[in-house]
């Protein structure tokens, strides 16, 4: 751990935290807030309420899952926001938007029950819901490695000509459960279905999101500690093996 003068200060935005952020997805803002800690980084974490300005200087953005109700009551605050988010998106800050969020980071959204929820069009997606939900733990080949989490959402997305998916499913649904592809990304912008928490489950993903924030916040880039993984990277590797080979099954 890293011990002595602070190698700069990361200011950390969780969107919504009381309207989107559900099946813990709280655990990737504290993830993301340990790990820069550990590295040698401040973090200062800003939780972003409906109704209120962005704050200036946001280095790192997440938004987890919600409730279609929740989703329509952030509505509001998306479009008062979406311009700054978008700059900042096209300016090369990374977000991570899970489930609910990563629906409206994308074009729109048209629930079960009929009601359109406009996006932001960050990503190049289009989520319609459905009566079935997909449901279950996933695995995902990725740029950053395997990744592992579970998903739970009624909204079966597709990816736009040109939109590039987060991860190739291994195991589970993904977007739709047809074509193989899971998320989006554009710029340092992630969506994806994965709850679990995401980023503790897959310290790799985590740190590729703070390495992006570091290298963009401080001109000397992202200065990592060795941080010992073992106990989270063990769990991954088990439950890809528990999914992709059927070993390891619990009794
Ligand atoms: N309400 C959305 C859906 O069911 C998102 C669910 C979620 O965030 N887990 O598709």
């Amino acid at each position: 751990m890293a011990r002595g003068k602070s190698k700069g200060t990361i200011r950390l935005v969780h969107l919504y935290p009381k309207e989107m952020s559900i099946y813990g997805d709280l655990g990737n803002t504290r993830c993301l807030a340990t790990r820069l800690r550990r590295h040698g980084y401040e973090a200062e974490v800003v939780e972003h309420h409906p109704g209120t300005e962005l704050t200036p200087g946001a280095h790192l953005i997440v938004g987890g899952g919600g409730q279609d109700s929740g989703q329509a009551r952030v509505e509001k605050d998306l479009e008062r926001n979406g311009p700054l988010l978008k700059s900042l998106a096209e300016d090369g800050t990374p977000m991570l938007m899970i489930c609910g969020m990563y629906q409206l980071f994308g074009n729109d959204f048209l629930t079960v029950d009929g009601q359109r929820l406009p996006g932001l069009g960050i990503l190049d997606v289009t989520t319609r819901g459905n009566k079935e939900r997909m449901i279950g733990p996933v695995v995902l080949d990725t740029p950053h490695g395997q990744v592992v989490g579970y998903e739970n959402h009624s909204g079966a997305t597709t990816l736009g000509g040109g939109q590039e998916p987060f991860g190739t499913v291994r195991h589970g649904r993904g977007n739709n459960g047809k074509d193989g592809s899971e998320g989006a990304r554009r710029h340092h912008v992630y969506g994806t279905y994965l709850h679990g928490p995401v980023l503790p489950a897959n310290a790799q993903f985590a740190d590729a999101l703070i390495k992006a924030a570091v290298d963009r916040a401080f001109s000397r880039g992202f200065e990592p500690e060795d941080l010992d993984d073992t106990l989270a990277d063990e769990a991954q590797q088990r439950q890809i093996t528990r999914l992709l080979t059927g070993r390891n099954k619990p009794h």
